[in-house]
């Protein structure tokens, strides 16, 4: 997504020429890259921070030049690094994937609780505004439908997910508290499943399974009766998003749910995809994982009162894109023509 990419619309509300001083943690990922190159498009300068658990550096090769850009390797959980003082922090770190974020579980609550802690610190000593990235995980499996933020959420505290879904809500709980005790600057999105260009192949998540497996031939896994249902918003979009609820300039009191409002199932979901690649993979059922929750879609009326923000990028064009990106990522060079 170099330059004016799909569904960016930062050009359209102005420019930030000021040369903010930005962190963005977790800015090598999948989201967080796509921050930086929105930041850095409208002249801020930024700092990612990333342990390269699950980003890469590959997601940023193309700002090695970037006289206003610098990446940073290190641990949330562990003491920052001596950085410069910053004006505004991003909190991304976390693996995102269910695979991912299950695979060292002590790890990923720890990223969020201890993690979020440091960084926090870190924006009440530079007098920085936060924004945290939480999740509609924090809903866990819901009973309120579609998800409102006054929704406290049902989620299962010691299942395989709560290191992520509880993690993220402790965290939610710090943001709030430095908020209350420390009247800190504080913003909360509440992410719902984001997808596009620089995910990884495997990331183990729906869309870039599903897409990965199509361009391959390989059986589509359907989990479950496929049945569930997820909204899935275009990385772009999400992007500005994130960058509305910064710049707002007073804080707007709670969590901001951002995600696309279209709801499907995931076997409509892999029926698109089935179609846009005209693959010839067969569908394979594979076991629902515990706790996976049934039905998800945000109430996003409190992100376009606030921030006159709502998605702009439909399914199908995000979808193109995306398996344009995979069909490079995945496919090995051709070999090169013998002279
Ligand atoms: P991602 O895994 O691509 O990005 C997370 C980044 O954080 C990676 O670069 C990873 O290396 C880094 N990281 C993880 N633990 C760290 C640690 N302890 N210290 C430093 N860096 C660490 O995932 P993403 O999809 O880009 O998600 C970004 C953020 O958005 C995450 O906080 C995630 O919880 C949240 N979110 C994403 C979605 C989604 O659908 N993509 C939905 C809800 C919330
Ligand atoms: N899923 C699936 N096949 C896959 C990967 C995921 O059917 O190869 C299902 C998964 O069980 C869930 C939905 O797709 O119901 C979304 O899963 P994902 O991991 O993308 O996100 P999350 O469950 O965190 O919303």
């Amino acid at each position: 997504m170099g330059g004016r990419a799909l569904g960016d619309q930062t050009e359209d509300r102005g420019t930030d020429q000021d040369g903010r001083h930005v962190l963005v943690a977790g800015g090598a990922g999948f989201i967080g890259s796509h921050l930086v190159d929105a930041l850095l498009a409208r002249g801020a300068r930024v700092v990612a921070l990333d342990s390269f658990l699950t980003g890469r550096r590959d997601n940023l090769a193309h700002l090695a030049r970037e006289p206003r850009f610098e990446l940073v390797e290190a641990d949330v959980t562990g003491p920052l690094p001596v950085l410069p003082r910053f004006d505004r922090i991003f909190n991304l770190a976390c693996a995102a994937s269910p695979p991912h974020y299950q695979a060292d579980p002590m790890h990923t609550m720890m990223t969020s609780v201890v993690g979020t802690h440091h960084l926090l610190e870190r924006a009440r000593a530079d007098g920085a505004r936060f924004l945290q990235a939480s999740t509609s995980e924090v809903y866990g499996d819901p009973e309120v439908h579609p998800q409102t933020e006054s929704y406290w959420g049902n989620v299962n505290p010691t299942g395989p997910r709560a290191c992520y879904d509880e993690g993220k809500r402790s965290a939610e709980t710090l943001v709030f508290d430095f908020e209350r005790v420390h009247r800190l600057d504080v913003r909360v999105a509440r992410i719902f499943n984001t997808y596009g260009p620089r995910m990884r192949a495997d990331d183990g998540r729906v869309v870039s399974n599903v897409v990965c497996q199509a361009l391959a031939g390989e059986p589509i896994t359907v989990y479950g009766n496929g049945e569930q249902t997820r909204s899935f918003c275009y990385a772009a979009d999400l992007v500005d998003g994130l960058m509305r609820l910064m710049d707002r300039e007073t804080s707007p009191g709670g969590p901001v749910n951002l995600g696309n409002p279209r709801e499907m199932t995931v076997a409509e979901l892999v029926d698109l995809v089935t179609r846009m690649t005209g693959t010839r993979s067969a569908v394979v059922r594979r076991p629902l994982p515990v706790d996976d929750p049934q039905r998800r879609r945000p109430d996003i009326t409190r992100a376009r009162d606030l921030l006159g923000w709502a998605p702009q990028v439909p399914l199908e064009q995000g979808l193109e894109a995306t398996i344009a990106w995979f069909a490079k990522e995945i496919r090995p060079p051709e070999p090169a023509a013998v002279p």
